[in-house]
């Protein structure tokens, strides 16, 4: 994206509507993230125009939310929400106010904004216009409501969700006040849709500082407090105890794995972690995607603790790293035909930063710490060595082994399904004339035993 032409079109639509007789400013998060120094996504315009004024003067604009007064103008390279000065009143489910009333000025529309880091415009000439103090909070790192804290939070009780997450993304302290009137109306949370609290969550895992987020969360208790309950529930104790962990949480990249990794690190099961999932209204894909990274987790977990007692053994009775590491490697390969090799290398992505930072032995029993270690090393190598990651990898197919001879039925699927374990295991090439040896041998078993 570039942030220039961003920017740039956001003067020139501001400017077009003073020269139409209009006001308009840039406002929210842009101006926030101007002052930051902070890479900007989108840029929010506020105008005194009505939408259907806006509509006449641009010449490509699409009624988005008309009822709110959104217009999205799009210009040459990017599009842009323009919305009217509005005033909101009667927040009937403590979500959506019912009512909202176009007015004329900015300082009103400013003032139904959250925080006073939020509530800051710029002119068409890049003058701040800050009437509650948003520069000086952010320069002081302190979040703070837009006036009563407990009337805002009461009107809108998504706002404490957005609390903790500016308050983590931006390191900010939450001022006295807004935070013990967040406290005072936890119970409000119950009002929200549990995909508006999924949506403020990911932001906080994929933010820049999740553990900040995960800290307040822990010390808010506001989870306990959602429509459905998740049972995605963790203390402010635990959250500390690993906080270096649930730091790298901000190194990945992917966001299936740090919510692995969070659900890894607070030991949360992968069944409690799916209906965990499920309440919070994840898709079916990435609930699944999620919970395989903790299932795999916990298997292998299981695996190596079983491999561990004849690890040390084999160790002491000086036999060969060699065939130490061929058992490890049949235990991970084993993990890639029962996992899938991408699930299998999320988890490698996830244990070599922890690896690399010294921290993986705080996440699993410190006995198999070392196993981890040579999993690290090794495991990008051994999946490399898969000859046959899926069934459609497999040298021979379907088709092959009826023309051995035999009807068909459902031993086709189960021989391919062997066929390609032993091919992963190591113990047959994925060679098309091995392949129909062993299968050969084994149809005439199958039919000396059905005989
Ligand atoms: P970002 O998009 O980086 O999360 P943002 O500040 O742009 O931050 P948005 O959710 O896009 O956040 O909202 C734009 C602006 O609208 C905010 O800056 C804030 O002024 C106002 N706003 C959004 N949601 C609320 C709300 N629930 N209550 C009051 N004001 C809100
Ligand atoms: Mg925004």
């Amino acid at each position: 994206m570039n942030s220039q032409t961003l920017v740039r079109e956001a003067y020139e639509i501001v400017r077009r509507l003073r020269d139409n007789g209009y006001a308009g400013y840039l406002v929210g998060g842009y101006v926030r993230d101007t002052l930051l120094n902070r890479e900007v996504k989108d840029v929010d315009i506020a105008t005194s125009a009505l939408p259907e004024q806006v509509m006449a003067i641009f010449p490509h604009t699409v009624p988005t939310g008309i009822k709110h007064g959104t217009v999205t103008v799009v210009m040459l390279h990017h599009a842009y929400e323009v919305t009217t000065f509005r005033k909101e009143s009667g927040y009937r489910d403590r979500r959506r106010p019912n009512r909202v009333e176009f007015i004329a000025e900015l300082r009103e529309d400013l003032e139904r904004r959250d925080f006073t880091i939020n509530a800051m415009a710029m002119d068409a000439e890049g003058k701040l216009i800050d009437p509650f103090g948003g520069q000086a909070d952010l320069r002081d790192g302190i979040l703070r409501c837009v006036g009563d804290a407990e009337r805002r939070f009461d009107e809108d009780a998504l706002r404490m969700m957005r609390c903790i997450r500016f308050a983590g993304e931006y390191e900010l302290q939450v001022e006295r006040q807004t935070w013990e009137a967040l406290m005072a109306n936890r119970g409000k949370l119950k009002h929200i849709a549990m995909e508006r609290i999924r949506g403020e969550l990911e932001r906080m895992l994929e933010g820049s500082h999740p553990y900040q987020a995960l800290l307040l969360l822990s010390q808010s208790g506001l989870l306990s407090y959602t429509k459905a309950e998740t049972g995605l529930q963790f203390t402010t104790g635990q959250v500390v105890q690993r906080e270096q962990v649930l730091s790298v949480i901000a190194k990945l990249d992917d966001a299936w794995n740090k919510w692995a990794l969070l659900l890894l690190t607070l030991k949360i099961s992968p069944s409690s972690a799916s209906q965990a999932l499920r309440r919070l209204t994840f898709s079916r894909k990435n609930q699944d995607g999620i919970c395989r990274i903790a299932s795999f987790h916990e298997w292998l977990s299981g695996e190596l603790e079983l491999l561990n007692p004849r690890m040390e053994a084999a160790l002491s009775g000086g036999k060969a790293a060699d065939s130490m590491n061929r058992e490890l490697a049949t235990v991970w390969k084993k993990g890639a035909l029962l996992h899938t090799p991408d699930i299998v290398r999320r988890w490698l992505s996830i244990y070599a930063l922890l690896t690399a930072e010294a921290l993986a032995a705080d996440t699993v029993k410190p006995e198999i710490s070392m196993l981890i270690e040579r999993l690290v090393q090794n495991g990008q190598a051994w999946l490399d060595e898969i000859q046959a990651a899926t069934l459609k990898d497999l040298a021979i197919g379907g088709s092959d082994l009826l023309a051995l001879g035999a009807k068909p039925g459902p031993w086709v699927g189960r021989l391919l399904a062997q066929l390609q374990a032993e091919v992963v295991l190591g113990s047959l090439n994925n060679d098309r004339d091995e392949l129909l040896r062993r299968s050969q041998q084994w149809i005439e078993e199958m039919i000396r035993y059905d005989e």
